[in-house]
């Protein structure tokens, strides 16, 4: 079995501390040209720069770093699908048999909507992590039906161990963890001030260096 891990990791609000730095100090108003009849000051402007934005990668379940892109504004299913689609769309053959990602339901919902011959439908499924399944199982029934990370009735043997106790009672655990994603995201996480400042064009070369870095490490260590 191949089995995948995508995680938020560093989320980048450059947008809130601008906004600080300029009520510290004396600010220069700027006359705005007006727009018809509406006074300068008073159009309205709809762009935003796209500054917000997290970041996200992917994992084997050893820990090894597949890929990353970025998710602008906020996480979305569509944003995660894409980066999937880019990381595999050359290797629509190795699929992981598994994805286990904290809002897989979410992200298996907005495929079978977008496109019910999606071929991720046929290689993959889309596991939720035990946490979030708790909180949603009861209550949505995708999740409980199909994202259910330790099913316990037989239909994913992949996804259990059987174990024996000391007395010789078999327990079903969960045959995965995602402590390898906890334990990159928390690395990741110390360079987080660093890539705060950095320009798009470095940020992108700075995770692509840290990605190899975190790639041989995790080859050093034989995982
Ligand atoms: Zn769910």
């Amino acid at each position: 079995m191949s089995f995948a891990g995508v995680r938020r990791v560093i989320r980048r609000q450059q947008g809130d501390e601008d906004s600080n730095a300029m009520a510290a100090g004396p600010t220069l108003r700027v006359e705005l040209s007006a727009l018809g009849d509406v006074p300068g000051s008073q159009v309205i402007h709809t762009f935003k720069a796209k500054t917000t934005y997290c970041l996200q990668t992917v994992q084997w379940a050893c820990g090894y770093p597949i890929g990353w892109g970025k998710c602008y504004r906020s996480e979305s299913s569509s944003q995660v699908l894409a980066i999937l689609d880019r990381i595999w769309g050359d290797y629509p053959d190795l699929r992981p048999s598994f994805i286990a990602y904290d809002d897989a339901c979410s992200l298996l919902r907005h495929i079978v909507t977008q496109d019910p011959t999606s071929p991720w439908l046929s290689t993959t499924k889309f596991i939720v992590d035990a946490w979030h399944y708790i909180g949603h199982h009861a209550t949505d029934i995708l999740c409980w039906l199909w994202c259910n990370p330790a099913p316990k009735d037989g239909s994913q043997p992949d996804l259990i161990l059987i174990e024996e106790d000391a007395n010789g009672t078999q327990h079903q655990t969960r045959a995965f963890n995602t402590e390898t994603a906890e334990q990159f995201n928390s690395w990741l996480n110390g360079f987080e001030s660093q890539m705060r400042q950095m320009s798009a064009a470095n940020y992108d070369f700075f995770v692509h260096v840290l990605m190899m870095v975190y790639a041989e490490r995790v080859e050093k260590k034989g995982g």
